[in-house]
């Protein structure tokens, strides 16, 4: 991709949320370069609108993104509840694909009080058979399972990048959102302010020790103000309310040139969306040069080829 692009999760407010060719027109009027199409309710649209959506799209040059259904556990106990993840990924990655996005995201699974090892090796089995799938049918979306944050739920910086470097077609989505600011819930980190330059720098870093310097020019990216209590996430603020160092965070994306997507999820959609693209486009490359800590990196894993995933090797988990 040749720029890093900002845009809303979900039509912008002021489009009707039924009419996704206006909302995405009405992205594009904004200044915006990016939309996330929510199927977090559900996965229904006809084929004829994804492809009419894909073409628009792609007319006024807005990249496109996907959020898969909440409903979706990968470790859940019940057979049944795995298949219908399963699907509910499938058809959102045969839609989003249809209309031509670039990645969808989704929250893999819950540990369900299970060693997080064990689900590690549970979640990479289904979406290898998932990717599987995608390459036969010739489907090139990335899966990319969101970075979540939290005790209960599967999706570290660790396991994205181990489970991202061994499995083809499955990167990270970083919700930095979900990981930087001081969140109760989390297992705190004392290495890093989480909501600092080192810190963002720290995770580009780790990201580009683990999957290679690509991955950094395709991401998707997620970022809302969040207000906690004590026991997690409340809800979400608007930037400037929330305290998120957006500033930092942009400088480290410049920094380490990273392309692709930053979806806002911020009530203040669209205003936040354009702050955060304002204040990018105002920054210049190099002005804070990483001051890392030695922290522990991974060596650098190969990504195998998306299209060879039949072939792809099990290979050593190389993070801590
Ligand atoms: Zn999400």
């Amino acid at each position: 991709m040749d720029k890093l692009g900002f845009g809303t999760a979900g039509f912008p407010s002021k489009a009707s949320k039924k009419d996704p060719l206006a909302a995405i027109q009405i992205v594009k009027d904004l200044g915006l370069d990016c939309l996330e199409l929510e199927f977090v309710h559900g996965v229904r649209m006809r084929d004829d609108l994804a492809q009419d959506i894909g073409k628009l799209a792609r007319k006024l040059g807005i990249t496109l993104t996907a959020h898969a259904p909440y409903y979706i556990n990968l470790n859940a106990k019940e057979q049944d509840k795995i298949d219908a993840s399963i699907n509910r990924l499938m058809q959102t990655a045969r839609l989003a694909g249809l209309c031509g996005a670039y990645s969808m995201t989704f929250h893999a699974a819950f540990y369900m009080k299970d060693d997080p090892s064990t689900v590690f090796g549970i979640v990479k089995k289904y979406l290898k058979q998932i990717t599987d799938r995608l390459h036969d049918e010739q489907n090139p979306i990335h899966l990319r399972p969101e970075l979540t944050g939290k005790k209960s739920q599967f999706g570290t910086l660790d396991e994205l990048c181990i489970l991202s470097s061994e499995v083809p077609q499955v990167y990270p989505c970083l919700d930095f959102s979900h990981c930087t600011i001081d969140d109760p819930s989390i297992e705190n980190d004392t290495t890093f302010d989480r909501n600092s330059y080192d810190y963002f720098a720290h995770v580009f870093e780790r990201c580009k020790k683990a999957l290679g310097k690509d991955p950094l020019q395709e991401m998707h990216i997620h970022l809302a103000g969040i207000q906690y209590g004590p026991k997690g996430e409340i809800k979400h603020l608007s930037m400037k309310d929330s305290g998120f160092n957006y500033t930092d965070f942009l400088q480290a994306c410049r920094d380490f040139n990273i392309r692709g997507a930053v979806i806002c999820e911020s009530p203040e959609l669209e205003r936040d969306a354009l702050l955060l693209k304002n204040t990018y486009l105002g920054l210049t490359p190099g002005k804070r040069k990483p001051a890392i800590a030695a922290v522990k990196v991974a060596a650098p894993a190969k990504k195998e080829k998306a299209a060879a995933p039949a072939k792809a090797k099990p290979k050593k988990k190389v993070l801590n």
